[in-house]
């Protein structure tokens, strides 16, 4: 789940002292959800961090403290979607599934020779995995990562040059990955987004609960109120922090809050 929005080198560290903090499914459930909250301050996308406690306290009332295999039970649980079920089924039980993330897509949309619609690019992903799910999966994110890059691909050497439709046909314009299905464009800027002034407040309710008429300083517009109770009120939609009735706090932190 951390890796959904975050690369890898700002994941690893963070997922390390998670699991410090946090080592078994049980121990993430029963912690209050400001503390698992305030261990992910900083990772971005805080959003995660209450899906995660919400999956946590799910596996160990509706599962018996196990992560399910099925991919109708993955799906259920709150934050996974089609590409982080498929993960865990191939990566930790190994069944033959194609993990469709954004450096699988370019490539099945490159070796296609054309863009491909979602139901497509999922299925070719299924179709080509063949006896060893965990192998091809972990190939296709290295040659993702070492060839088929999202900029100029790096043809020469590539293990699939051989059975690529778009190197073959001298890499004609368009680039077929480019609006292709599960492929991601550039990121929106960070800077000055409603997502930085989130974060923010993420961070200093990490601290104690901020008063409503410390929540534009908190969240970096002092001179925007307006902004600041728009956006705080989508930080209480998504569960990340509850009303005092004074200003906010993370849930849990509040006194008698439920887990
Ligand atoms: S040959 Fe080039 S375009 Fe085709 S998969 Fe390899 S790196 Fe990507």
């Amino acid at each position: 789940m951390m890796l959904q929005q975050t690369q890898v080198p700002r994941v690893v560290p963070r997922w390390r002292r998670f699991l410090d903090r946090f080592p078994t499914v049980a121990a993430c459930a029963l912690a209050p959800a400001a503390e698992v909250i305030d261990e992910w301050s900083g990772l971005g996308y805080n959003r995660r961090a209450v899906h995660l406690h919400r999956l946590a306290i799910s596996v160990v009332d509706d599962h018996e403290g196990r992560f399910p295999d099925t991919l109708a039970d993955l799906l259920a649980l709150p934050g996974i979607g089609p590409y982080t079920a498929r993960a865990v089924r191939v990566f930790a039980f190994e069944r033959p599934d194609g993990v469709l993330d954004t450096n699988v897509a370019r490539i099945l949309a490159r070796t296609s020779a054309r863009s491909l619609a979602p139901r497509e690019a999922q299925r070719l992903a299924d179709d080509n995995v063949g006896d060893d799910p965990w192998a091809w999966n972990q190939a296709m994110l290295d040659v993702g990562a070492r060839f088929c890059v999202a900029g100029t691909p790096n043809c020469d050497g590539c293990p699939l040059r051989v059975v690529c439709g778009w190197a073959g046909a001298g890499r004609p314009d368009p680039d077929p990955a480019l609006g292709s299905a599960a492929v991601s464009g550039r990121q929106s800027r960070f800077e000055g987004s409603d997502r930085q002034g989130r974060g923010r407040l993420v961070k200093a309710l990490a601290a104690g609960p901020v008063g409503d008429a410390e929540l534009a300083a908190a969240m970096g517009w002092p001179d925007d109120a307006d902004r600041a109770r728009r956006v705080a009120a989508t930080v209480v939609a998504d569960g990340l922090a509850v009303s005092t009735g004074e200003g906010l706090a993370l849930p849990g932190q509040a006194t008698d809050e439920p887990r």
